[in-house]
């Protein structure tokens, strides 16, 4: 019996995740968030209760200790002893990583390497490492890639068609990201399906404040819509998705406050998506009340929403040659009825028909009619307990 943490480090946050294993039992969960910040926030649950507290936490360092200090505080873990192993979850693994590993000198240089490819990301899942081997030295520590699941890719799928020399000197290439979740829940997708995932063809559709599409064909992500960063592919919560590149120089050119790439890749990811079209928030609840209460900017955005949802899922359903299944996951596919009763009328030509009475609210599982050709799933995404279990198959 051990205990085993689960670690998401951002930029300005650390969430984390306690597993008793390899009984895989959630003793604790906790975030933190405003690190580097005044007024930072550190919240604990664990056993059905939570405790918040609130404190200036300088860097990953001082957060990682203060995680622990509440474990001990809390009556969670009598002694640091107990855990033997953290895993961590890192954006970019380039084509380095095809799978999670135990993270030594070399592993953490190349980590830091790859920064150039999550310059966001990279460094602070370094630095969520550093502090884990600061005051942890002797545990197990385990890297889980974004971009693992994705490097089973076909070359068609990940190359753009652009020069060759920006691939091969400058690793221009699709990496995708959600990879962790597209693993999981295509797994967990192919147990509700009663068959093995080798024989399986399936739509992963991870829609929550990011979005990503995945065909996994026989178990392997052979095409998935997130690119070279996570700003690709459908419109998102704050993310545009995909667009016309040839808008990035026009906004530079005409728009004042719009200096350089820099400020409108900002514009991008931060203001644009469903908060750019609905204006009032990027959150889907918001969004969905206001479509309901008649405001037009409100159904404008969900219906963009589900048309590049569609038009992905579509994609993937010719990439694939057809498919066994349609999996939603994340906040917006777990919880959306509307979310998922809209793209999927949309596609019934596809073979799909959704059991109303089954598409409600806390749905699991298959929620298509028992003729649906192609089965329609809700698989609640579990990133953590994937982190977890890795760090128990690497252990030595
Ligand atoms: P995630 O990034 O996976 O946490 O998903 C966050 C998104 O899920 C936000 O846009 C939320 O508004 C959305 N979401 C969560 N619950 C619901 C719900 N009941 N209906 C619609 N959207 C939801």
């Amino acid at each position: 019996m051990s205990k085993t943490i689960a670690i998401n480090a951002g930029s300005s946050s650390l969430k984390w995740q306690l597993y008793q294993m390899p009984e895989e039992k959630v003793l604790a969960k906790g975030l933190i968030e405003r690190i580097g910040l005044k007024d930072s926030i550190s919240t604990v649950k664990f056993d059905g209760q939570a405790a918040s507290q609130t404190l200036d936490i300088a860097d990953h360092v001082q957060a990682v200790k203060i995680l622990l200090d509440d474990l001990l505080a809390h009556h969670i873990i009598e002694d640091f002893s107990e855990i033997t192993g953290v895993g961590h979850r890192v954006v970019a693994g380039g084509e380095f990583f095809k799978d999670s590993v135990l993270i030594d000198d070399e592993a953490l240089a190349k980590i830091e390497e790859l920064s150039a490819l999550a310059p966001l990301h990279n460094p602070a899942n370094a630095a969520g490492i550093r502090a884990f081997k600061n005051i942890l030295p002797d545990i197990t520590s385990v890297a889980v890639f974004d971009t693992a699941f994705h490097t089973t890719m076909p070359e068609v799928a990940y190359r753009y068609p652009i020069a060759t020399k920006y691939y091969e000197e400058n690793q221009v290439r699709k990496y995708g990201a959600h990879g962790t979740s597209h693993y999981y829940v295509s797994r967990e997708a192919a147990k509700a399906l009663g068959k093995p995932v080798e024989e399986l063809k399936l739509i992963t559709a991870h829609i929550g404040n990011g979005i990503s599409i995945t065909a996994v064909d026989g178990g392997k992500s052979v095409d998935t819509s997130m690119g070279f960063t996570p700003l690709a592919g459908p419109m998102m919560g704050t993310r545009s998705g995909d667009i016309d590149p040839a808008i990035i120089p026009y906004l530079i050119e005409n728009v004042a406050d719009l200096k350089d790439a820099a400020d409108v890749v900002n514009v991008l990811n931060k203001q644009s998506g469903i908060l750019g079209i609905a204006e009032v928030s990027s959150d889907m609840r918001e969004v969905e009340a206001g479509r309901e209460a008649g405001d037009a900017k409100c159904t404008l955005a969900f219906d963009m929403l589900i048309n590049r949802l569609q038009k992905f899922i579509g994609q993937y359903f010719a990439v694939l040659n057809g498919a066994d299944a349609l999996v939603f996951t994340a906040g917006i596919g777990e919880n959306s009825v509307a979310v998922r009763e809209a793209v999927v009328k949309g596609l019934s030509w596809f073979g799909m028909e959704l059991e109303p009475e089954k598409n409600v609210f806390g749905a699991e599982g298959d929620i298509s009619t028992p003729d649906s050709k192609v089965k329609v799933l809700v698989i609640p995404t579990d990133e953590e307990l994937v982190i977890a279990r890795d760090v128990e198959r690497l252990k030595k």
